[in-house]
C-alpha cells in the first residue's frame, strides 16, 4: 500500500494519504493537512475518519470546502464533527467548524473505498465509534488512536472504557497477525508482533 504520512497540530496527530486505485484517500484531518495537500497539489477524493477527537478532525470542514470530497465516518463520530457544542459539553474549550458526513462506515469484513478493499474493525474504548482499517493484501492497519508503539490510546476521555479498549486490541487486532504494520494516530509506525510481545500495557 503506497501512502504518505502528515503530522500536524499541537497533539502531533498523524494522518495518512493512501494511494487507492481510483484516487487518494485521506485518513483523518489534523490541523495543517489541508495546507499540506494544497501546497503539494494533491486532491484527495475521499476523507475517512478513524474517530472524532478534535485533533483528528480539525481540518475536515476546510478539506470539504477546498476539495469537495465526500467524508465517511462511524455513526458515533457524526455528532463529534457536526455538533459544534459536542466537546464543550464535556468541558473542553475546543471548537471546530461543523460539517456532516456523506456516508457512514461500520465494522465489516470487506468494503471497497476507491477500489481499495479494506476490512473495517470497530475498536472502541479510546473513543466511541473508533475504527481501524485493515489492508490484508499489504498487511497494513490504519489504527487511529487504539494501539501505539509501546502504548495504547487513552481511556480516560469522555466515552472511554479500558476494558473495551484492551479486549478490542487483544481480540480484534492481535489475530490480524504479528507481521502487520500499524500506522497509528500518534508516534511512529510499529508492528502487531512487536506490541504483542513488548508493549508494557499489553504483555501478560
Ligand atoms: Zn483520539
Ligand atoms: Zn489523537
Amino acid at each position: 500500500m503506497a501512502y504518505e504520512t502528515f503530522t500536524g497540530g499541537v497533539f502531533e496527530t498523524n494522518c495518512y494519504l493512501v494511494d487507492a486505485p481510483a484516487g487518494h484517500i485521506l485518513f483523518d484531518a489534523p490541523d495543517g493537512v489541508c495546507d499540506w495537500l494544497e501546497r503539494r497539489k494533491i486532491e484527495p477524493k475521499l476523507l475517512i475518519l478513524t474517530h472524532g477527537h478534535i485533533d483528528h478532525v480539525q481540518d475536515v470542514a476546510r478539506i470539504r470546502q477546498t476539495f469537495g470530497c465526500p467524508i465517511g465516518c462511524h455513526v458515533e463520530t457524526k455528532p463529534m464533527i457536526s455538533d459544534p457544542a459536542f466537546f464543550r459539553r464535556f468541558g473542553f474549550g475546543f471548537e471546530i467548524e461543523p460539517t456532516e458526513p456523506d456516508f457512514l462506515i461500520e465494522e465489516t469484513p470487506g468494503r471497497e473505498f476507491l477500489g481499495l478493499k479494506l476490512q473495517v474493525l470497530e475498536v472502541p474504548g479510546h473513543c466511541p465509534g473508533s475504527l481501524c482499517f485493515f489492508d490484508r493484501t499489504n498487511a497494513v492497519l490504519i489504527g487511529g488512536d487504539v494501539l501505539f508503539a509501546s502504548g495504547v490510546g487513552r481511556w480516560d476521555l469522555p466515552g472511554g472504557d479500558a476494558d473495551l479498549l484492551f479486549s478490542g486490541i487483544k481480540q480484534k487486532l492481535f489475530p490480524l497477525g504479528d507481521a502487520v504494520t500499524v500506522l497509528p494516530g500518534h508516534g511512529p509506525a510499529t508492528q502487531i508482533g512487536t506490541e504483542r510481545q513488548t508493549n508494557p500495557f499489553l504483555v501478560p
